[in-house]
């Protein structure tokens, strides 16, 4: 007979650990499972060295529970001010760590890694199995929309013009301040002048160190680096210690839920009465050349994200966490952001355990 699951999470990032942890916590059999080797997803893998949509802009958390317990864990400073955005600087690696024991912990999940999504079985608008596993309800938090696109249900896309991609790498033995936007201007303008794609510069935890996004391929990182150490002053002794760098990819696909979350929800704050997580992250659009456009919430505000972006339309025992949550191209770019992604993985993992009891009274 085939192995049952209560709740089958797919995906381990920021929102895949969320939601197992938060599935199994409220005693439900767990499994979560991955195509990589291990959790981390996004947030342990890329590059990125900095969480961001934990805090408001006077820099207090606004989600309590899982998101607030997951980036206590992983800190090694408070969080940070960035321009009117507050972000914990973390580490890959202690992200890993931290989901692993977090895991542990947990007796009632399970894990399968190197494990692609493969078959999914619907019948009567529910999920019944996955992989051949049985299975009660399923969170879909692969950063794509994986178990939409098996079944074929409708969800929405961004693309190359608002989320590009780019390439993160860590740039050590930089002895030139970089954080603020006049010093790092100092140094964006002649690369510009030599025609490469946008670069942008953050903070991370190592000491004369930065992390760099950059607009271009992994195979222009040799010529940048060599030219910022041949003609820009303090960079001259710079390096990565990266073999080999890749693309990361900010679009994602977002499956159609009950309610669809919008850009004008999000800048107008807007509040519901089944909130499941608070966000105030700005809309952060990217356009292929590596232009930032960012747009704020109003000053102290934060907007919710409902339930019901979390509960797929057409398939009642599925939801979504993280990059694949129920919102249009303008409302992901700011709720993608890995704060946000870990308030609505704990939210999914609860709403799914609840579903389950629900489903068992009727
Ligand atoms: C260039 C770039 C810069 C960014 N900068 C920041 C930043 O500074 N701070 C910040 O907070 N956020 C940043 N983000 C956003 C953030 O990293 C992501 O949106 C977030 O990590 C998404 O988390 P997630 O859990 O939804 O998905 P992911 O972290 O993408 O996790 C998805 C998981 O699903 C698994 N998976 C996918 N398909 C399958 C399948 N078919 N079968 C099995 N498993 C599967 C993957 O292996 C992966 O582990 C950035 C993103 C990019 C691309």
């Amino acid at each position: 007979m085939s192995e049952q699951f209560d709740i089958a999470v797919i995906g381990s990032g920021a929102a895949g650990i969320a939601a197992a942890v938060c599935a199994a916590r409220a005693g439900r059999n767990t499994l979560l499972l991955d195509k990589n080797n291990s959790a981390g997803g996004t947030g342990g893998f890329s590059g990125l060295t900095t969480l961001c949509g934990l805090c408001d802009d006077t820099g207090n958390f606004l989600n309590d529970g899982f998101a607030k317990e997951f980036a206590g864990a992983i800190a090694e400073t408070a969080p940070l001010q960035m321009g009117k955005a507050w972000v914990l600087p973390y580490r890959q690696e202690k992200f890993r760590a931290i989901a692993e024991k977090f895991f542990a912990d947990e007796s009632k999940l399970q894990t399968r890694w190197n494990t692609l999504l493969a078959n999914v079985v619907v019948e009567n608008n529910r999920i019944i199995s996955l992989n051949d596993f049985v299975v009660g309800a399923v969170i879909d938090c692969s950063g794509s929309a994986e178990v939409a696109r098996k079944i074929g249900i409708e969800c929405l896309e961004t693309d190359e013009t608002t989320q590009a991609s780019a390439v993160i790498f860590p740039l050590h033995n930089v002895v030139r301040e970089m954080l603020t936007s006049a010093a790092a201007a100092q140094v964006l303008l002649p690369l510009a002048r030599a025609g490469f794609p946008s670069v942008n510069f953050q903070s991370n935890l190592e000491p004369n160190s930065v992390t760099v996004k950059f607009a271009g391929s992994p195979e222009q990182v040799p010529s940048l680096i060599e030219f910022l150490r041949a003609t820009i002053h303090g960079f001259e002794n710079c390096s990565t210690p990266l073999k080999k760098s890749s693309v990361a990819r900010r679009a994602g696909r977002m499956i159609v839920g009950e309610y669809v979350l919008t850009g004008a929800d999000v800048l107008a704050a807007k509040k519901f009465p089944d909130a499941a997580a608070k966000c105030a992250w700005p809309v952060e659009q990217w356009n292929a050349a590596g232009k930032t456009r960012l747009r704020y919430l109003p000053p102290g505000e934060h907007y919710e994200i409902p339930a019901r972006s979390l509960r797929a339309a057409k398939i009642k025992n599925l939801f979504m966490a993280g990059k694949t949550i129920s919102a249009d191209v303008d409302a992901i770019a700011s709720a993608r952001v890995m704060g946000c992604c870990l308030a609505t993985g704990a939210a999914a993992g609860i709403l799914a355990a609840d579903y389950l009891d629900c489903a068992k009274q009727q």
